[in-house]
């Protein structure tokens, strides 16, 4: 109860000092909030009792099957049309690293190395690294599909403290932006078809999270996010969907912003993520994703992104590296 109510969705804004020690806990201090369903031994090593949720879990939205040793991407799961979205394939090593560390995953890693097949059974390998991180591969037919690592300690901040804290500056909006927010007019891409029904950003998909960040600052893009209770995992957001919510919706300005060109497409490459503070919903007002692309690097776009409470609560931040392809390389 004290850490909900130090971080709860009523709390007033944090102040600044407060919130530089909520974004950047030194290694080994404690974090409260990554005491849920765990047995806190008072140092960061959290014993979880079984991690368990719905992506884990049999049912529509299962993505591992611990039986079997196998990854599976359920259709719903797509980025492009034939292949799977990379937040998910991403947000699966939340739930990997957990099973396998026994904590709540704090960090991870995960490099795409080809489009991940949707509806086929994918084999993946863990190797315990130290006693606080594992590095799993998954594959198929003996080729690597995605690699990554999960900690539960947080290793090095994802993105530097003034783009955490100017991210996290915005989740309440002043009436210029509000109304940058309503006026924006998206600017599309020639894949914009191609991911019609991807489940993070696909304005038609059915069963997927719709998420449209839209420019409110020159650099920023932002959206509310209420993820609906089809997502809850015990009182909090599950962390497949958490962190699949800062994929492509980082994305979204390079054509607006010029770090796409018209005939440009981009694929997520590498993910980074620092799981902060578990998202409970606690708050009507939902979440906030809020993104700022970096820079664009030859054939590399870099965007940190955010998902916070609506009083500034952080929950994860992302690094995205996204590189860029020709469209017909996109569609996967
Ligand atoms: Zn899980
Ligand atoms: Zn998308």
């Amino acid at each position: 109860m004290a850490a909900r109510q130090l971080m709860g969705g009523k709390a007033p804004f944090l102040s600044s000092a407060t919130r530089r020690e909520a974004l950047f806990a030194k290694p080994g201090t404690t974090n409260p909030r990554l005491c849920r369903r765990s047995v806190c031994s008072g140092s960061h090593s959290l014993k979880l009792v079984n991690h368990s949720c719905l992506t884990c879990q049999p049912g529509a939205d299962r993505v591992i099957d611990y039986e079997n040793n196998a990854v599976n991407l359920p259709q719903h799961f797509r980025g492009p049309p034939t292949s799977g979205n990379g937040g998910v394939a991403t947000g699966l090593y939340a739930c990997l690293g957990a099973h396998f560390l026994e904590t709540n995953v704090a960090q991870l890693q995960v490099k795409l190395h080809q489009p991940v097949p949707l509806s086929t059974d994918l084999d993946f390998d863990e190797e315990q690294v130290d006693n606080e991180t594992v590095s799993v591969t998954v594959g198929i037919n003996g080729e690597t599909v995605l690699s990554g690592w999960a900690s539960s300690r947080i290793k090095e901040p994802v993105m530097s403290e003034d783009t955490a804290l100017e991210l996290q500056r915005h989740v309440a909006l002043s009436e210029e932006q509000k109304n940058r927010f309503d006026s924006y007019e998206e600017v599309f891409g020639p894949s914009k078809d191609h991911f019609a029904e991807c489940f993070v950003c696909g304005p038609e998909s059915r069963l997927g999270l719709r998420l449209r960040l839209r420019q409110i600052t020159d650099q920023i893009f932002w959206q509310t996010w209420n993820p609906g209770r089809r997502w809850e995992d015990q009182g909090a957001l599950a962390s497949l969907p958490a962190i699949a919510a800062l994929d492509c919706t980082s994305a979204l300005g390079f054509y607006v912003n010029g770090f796409l060109g018209e005939h440009e497409s981009c694929l997520l490459g590498t993910y980074d993520a620092a799981v902060t503070s578990l998202p409970l919903f606690d708050s009507e007002e939902g979440f906030r994703v809020i993104s700022k692309t970096r820079e664009r690097v030859g054939r590399k776009i870099y965007t940190d992104v955010g998902l916070f409470g609506a009083t500034g609560e952080v929950h994860v931040l992302g690094k995205a590296t996204w590189i860029v392809v020709s469209p017909e390389v996109a569609k996967g």
